[in-house]
């Protein structure tokens, strides 16, 4: 059975065992005589004898945070990034307001205008991470893929209120070569030209 279908099969009942369950001890006399009974099987001892093999094993399952970060997945919902389009470093936000729209936290605000080509752009973007709960849907909603969600997770703040703006967002200029397709949460996944076979607008 490959991994994921292991993973679906939902039916366990192959694992049981049954667990030799003692009568509960009703009387003081047999009480009595289930702790000494335990104590004589030194129980306590199996415990520790556990707890000093995994020890000697130097197995550590901890990581030094934050000098060490576990890997994380590569649709992980993090602190968003705002993109830009590689050919002329143009935003690609068209200011369509569906994000601000769709989010169910209600932290997106943006301010529009209509540049002197008649293209609506953003004149402001912000979004507010106090309240934010990195539901995806701002992503998944962006006809532009213009807003991604990147992989920085520390977005730890002393304020409460904390925003972030456009430009903490927006893939500097001169770091535009830098800017690579994300195939973050809300772009298309690496398969998606095999999965697509006819856009619905197409018929
Ligand atoms: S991730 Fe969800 S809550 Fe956060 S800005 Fe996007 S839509 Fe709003
Ligand atoms: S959905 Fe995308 S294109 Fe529309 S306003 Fe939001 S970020 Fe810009």
């Amino acid at each position: 059975m490959s991994g994921l279908e292991q993973f679906k099969d939902r039916n366990v009942s192959q694992n049981y065992y049954k667990v030799k369950i003692e009568p509960y001890p009703k009387t003081g006399w047999e009480k009595f005589k289930r702790v000494v009974k335990r104590s004589i099987k030194l129980e306590l001892f199996v415990g520790l004898k556990i707890t000093l093999m995994e020890m000697l094993r130097f197995n550590i399952h901890t990581i030094q945070y934050p000098k060490e970060k576990l890997p994380i997945g590569p649709r992980y919902r993090a602190v968003h990034k705002l993109l830009r389009l590689l050919e002329s470093g143009t935003e690609r936000c068209i200011g369509c307001g569906l994000c601000e729209k769709i989010c169910i936290a209600n932290c997106i605000r943006i301010d529009t205008k209509v540049d002197e080509f008649g293209r609506k752009i953003p004149t402001e973007y912000t979004i507010n991470f106090g309240r934010c709960i990195f539901c995806g849907y701002c992503a998944e909603v962006c006809p532009e893929l213009a807003i991604v969600h990147g992989q920085d997770y520390e977005n730890a703040s002393e304020q409460r209120a904390h925003f972030a703006l456009k430009e903490d967002m927006l893939t500097p200029l001169d770091k535009l070569k830098e800017q690579k397709e994300y195939p973050g949460f809300g772009a298309p996944t690496p398969a998606a030209d095999k999965l697509i076979k006819k856009t619905p607008l197409a018929y």
